[in-house]
């Protein structure tokens, strides 16, 4: 069999797997190129024949994993898309939004262009439309964790919960009488809501996520003293605290801590806008799917008491809602997406207050190269939609409350195994992280079967 990889490879985004075998073509993942230097692979045209695709396992819903899916459907995919129902749920939900912020863009770019008198590097066409994505629906063919699901008589697939974000999943893939395993995105051991991945004793061929595989995260006591100790901070100057939040996961992951805070005294009562239309429709899901969250948010539910709600919390559907925020005085929270400041609400948040010393952007996920979010952590200056600030702000990043796993972690979800994978692919992480990433595990592990491919790269396994 042959193992493509058609994305995440010493980047971080458009994670994209293909496994061809006996006339069989199964795609892992179907992400979107969200670094700005990479966007341009979106356009290209796919490197594989888009019909002879038989399958899409989906591990979750982030759009760095299923973001492509309206393209390769609306290119003339048309088998099925096996994933967990929420992931399902939630994949819909982020794909009509991307769907409408790809009309947005392209719409913005050629207004910007129109007035500059230029043309721009990329299309000034949307790559699909909300009705693009909406295509995409029927193809979903939703599967339990642990359940062996046979795609033919040779080909049988495994979903494991990764504990990652809601209803995400490791996938095993059993054919050729050979394991293969791809990790997708591996979650923590301590997760808020969301129980810790699960273990897998055995692959013959691993495909593993490095996001952190270079750095071990601070403690999440710890994170939680930060972030109390940031928030107070910022009232007591009068500024509002920013917070670029990815809608999926980890807004509802900060209103959990918000809420704990907020239980345990160690914050005043703000004014907290979740500023993500998005946001807001993912945490009915959470309500809806409870069963799937750790023990600790589900006895909360159980006792009819929701885990991220509290009494000053206001949900914003409307942009004339969202742009009223920054006419209110005082210290307010803002919540809201794109959670590394590519597009969305976010950005007219951030003009507002990233010139305002009083001020506080907090970032509490992963800022990939060449997004806004990480131009905000690195330079004194950025543009936001078309115009140069100074970054004057207080800027936080706590890591603490990343949904990925970091390094030790990493190490652990490794150590499980009782017989090693004869081959480990390392990917989805960027380019300095992976080498560092390879380097240990070959001194940790005495281990020298590692790869780490590059765009279009293919192995014969
Ligand atoms: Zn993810």
């Amino acid at each position: 069999m042959i193992i493509k990889f058609l994305g995440a490879t010493k980047n971080v985004t458009g994670s994209k797997f293909l496994i061809s075998s006996n006339g069989k073509n199964i795609l892992v993942d179907c992400g979107l190129f969200q670094e700005r230097g990479l966007k341009n692979r979106n356009w290209d045209k796919f490197p594989f024949p888009v019909k002879n695709i038989d399958f899409i396992l989906l591990t979750h819903a982030h759009l760095d994993h299923s973001g492509y899916l309206p393209k390769i459907v609306k290119d003339g995919f048309s088998g099925k898309i096996l994933c967990t129902e929420p992931t399902s749920e939630i994949t819909k939900i982020a794909l009509i939004d991307s769907g409408k912020i790809q009309v947005e863009d392209a719409e913005k770019k050629r207004k910007r262009h129109e007035k500059e008198g230029r043309k721009g590097l990329y299309p000034e066409i949307p790559l699909y439309t909300p009705k693009d994505a909406a295509n995409v629906f029927e193809l979903f063919q939703v599967v339990e964790y642990n359940e062996k699901i046979k795609l033919d008589k040779n080909i049988e697939v495994i979903f494991h919960n990764a504990g990652h974000i809601l209803g995400s999943s490791i996938i095993e893939i059993i054919l050729e009488n050979k394991k293969i395993v791809f990790s997708g995105d591996i979650g923590r051991k301590e997760n808020p809501i969301l129980p810790p991945p699960e273990i897998i004793e055995d692959a013959d061929f691993l495909i593993i996520e490095s996001t952190y595989g270079d750095r071990v995260h601070e403690k999440r006591e710890s994170a939680e003293n930060r972030f109390e100790q940031i928030i107070n901070a910022t009232v007591k100057k009068g500024g509002n605290i920013v917070i670029p939040t990815f809608a999926i996961e980890r807004a509802q992951e900060i209103l959990y801590y918000l809420k704990k805070l907020l239980i345990e005294d160690r914050i005043p009562h703000l004014l907290t806008f979740l500023d993500s239309p998005m946001a807001i429709e993912v945490l009915e899901l959470f309500k809806k799917y409870f069963t799937y969250l750790n023990g600790e948010a589900e006895k909360f539910i159980e006792k009819k008491i929701s885990p991220f709600d509290f009494p000053l919390l206001h949900f914003t559907k409307s942009v004339e809602e969202s742009k009223m925020i920054n006419h209110i005085k005082g210290s307010v929270i803002i919540m809201s997406g794109s959670g590394m400041c590519t597009g969305g609400r976010i950005k007219h948040h951030l003009i507002n207050n990233i010139e305002r010393e009083e001020s506080s952007i907090v970032f509490v996920g992963y800022q990939a190269k060449g997004t806004l979010g990480r131009e905000i952590l690195e330079e004194k200056q950025v543009r936001i939609l078309g115009n140069f600030y100074n970054v004057k702000a207080r800027i936080e990043k706590i890591e603490g409350f990343s949904a990925h796993a970091d390094r030790e972690e990493l190490l652990n979800f490794l150590s499980n195994f009782k017989k090693f994978p004869e081959n480990i692919f390392l990917v989805h992480g960027e380019e300095e992280v992976v080498g560092k990433f390879s380097e240990f595990l070959k001194q940790n592990f005495k281990i020298s079967n590692i790869f780490i491919p590059s765009y279009l790269d293919e192995y014969k396994i």
